[in-house]
């Protein structure tokens, strides 16, 4: 009998709690008390409702990739991530190969590090931020560079051989010589993986309100360098700049992240998680709630669908996520799966300004490219034929 095949789901987790709101962050969640025992029994409960609703949309599927993020999911005890794995296991097809845990280091000690790792958690993504006690001040964050170097000895002592070391870049007062020491910091402890975001004014953050939609204390041209310098400085040690705010060491790309970006269907629990299954997406509102009403009073999934998407959009979604990645988006995917071309006008354009490059029948950003993703997606979809 022929096998079927089983589509492979990633599987995130929403922890909407933090010890202190970072001024700069819009991710959903709450500096309030909680209760590991009310979330534990909120998110088996969505985990149970939600069995159904996923296999009417998939029959045949398996959980591939475990990512709990935030928030802060390292507030919560080792106790409480075995509990829930264990749930997951016995009603789901779980079996993840890289199971990651985003970790803020305030909430880390070595015990903690050590029970993760025993309970089957196999990489951390740890909120660095900066090796600069200037860089985490102006960022309102509560750990200390003193506190990191500690936690990621731990983290290496402990055995973890996968784990990214998460930093934003662009901060006020950030000059090139502080980003290389952080570099050059940043490689002593060895990590397979790393991410560099650039620090953004998002709406409705204290940020925005004290700085407006202007970065004033850093000039574009300063930006650009600080990219050159982290791409420049990462390559030339081996690590490859897989998507365009992450880079890692052969194999050691994220797998959970891969699914976003290569539209492949996720699942996300918890409030304001946010899901992509064949045709649909819903989210969970983001307030924690409504997501405890539904769930623990009314016994009713907390999700509410945001589109059901067609070919377009899909084939939208695949120039968006896919150009963020070094090997770009094909042509040929776009035109099997998508039913989708783009003029060629439009490419040349885009390639006599040197900010795309086509080899092979792939389309990928340049440098300079990569620094105008947003603009260069709108551009495409505006010459998308279907
Ligand atoms: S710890 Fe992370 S999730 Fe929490 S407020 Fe700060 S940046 Fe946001």
């Amino acid at each position: 009998m022929a096998r079927v095949k089983k589509e492979k789901i990633a599987l995130y987790i929403h922890f909407p709690f933090c010890i202190k709101k970072c001024p700069y962050c819009n991710f959903y969640s709450v500096a309030a008390l909680y209760s590991e025992k009310t979330y534990a029994k909120a998110l088996k409960q969505e985990l149970f409702l939600i069995k159904s609703f996923l296999e009417s949309l998939v029959k045949n599927y398996q959980v591939v990739t475990f990512y709990a993020g935030g928030g802060t999911p390292s507030l919560f005890s080792p106790q409480f991530f075995e509990d829930l794995l264990n749930f997951i296991s016995k009603h789901f097809n779980f079996s993840p190969k890289e199971l990651t845990l985003e970790a803020n280091p305030e909430t880390l000690s070595f015990d903690k590090i050590k029970a993760y790792q025993k309970i089957g958690l196999n990489r951390l993504s740890i909120g660095v931020q900066s090796f600069c006690k200037k860089g985490l001040k102006f960022l309102g964050r509560i750990h200390t560079p003193q506190k990191t170097y500690k936690i990621l000895k731990w983290v290496l002592q402990a055995g973890f051989t996968n784990f990214s070391l998460d930093f934003i870049f662009g901060w006020k007062g950030q000059g090139e010589k502080t980003l290389k020491k952080e570099l050059v910091k940043a490689l002593e402890f060895g990590p397979p993986h790393l991410s560099f975001y650039e620090l953004t004014l998002e709406p409705g953050t204290p940020f925005f309100k004290n700085y407006g939609s202007e970065k004033f204390w850093i000039s574009e041209k300063k930006l650009i360098k600080f990219y050159k310098i982290i791409e420049e400085f990462l390559e030339s040690r081996g690590y490859e700049r897989y998507e365009i705010s992450n880079y890692s060491l052969k194999g050691f790309e994220c797998q959970h992240n891969l699914f976003y970006w290569k539209v492949k269907p996720y699942l996300g629990l918890g409030p304001s998680a946010v899901s992509r299954i064949k045709h649909l997406r819903w989210e969970n509102p983001p307030t924690l709630k409504f997501y405890y009403k539904k769930l623990l009073k009314n016994n009713e999934l907390p999700l509410r669908i945001i589109e059901t998407l067609d070919e377009l959009s899909l084939a939208k979604e695949y120039i968006l996520m896919g150009l963020r990645l070094k090997e770009g988006i094909s042509l040929g995917v776009l035109k099997r799966i998508y039913k989708a071309t783009i003029s060629s006008e439009a490419l040349k354009k885009l390639k006599s300004k040197n900010l795309i490059k086509v080899k092979a029948g792939k389309i990928f950003l340049t440098f300079e490219g990569k620094l105008k993703h947003n603009q260069i997606v709108s551009f495409l979809w505006d010459y998308l034929n279907f």
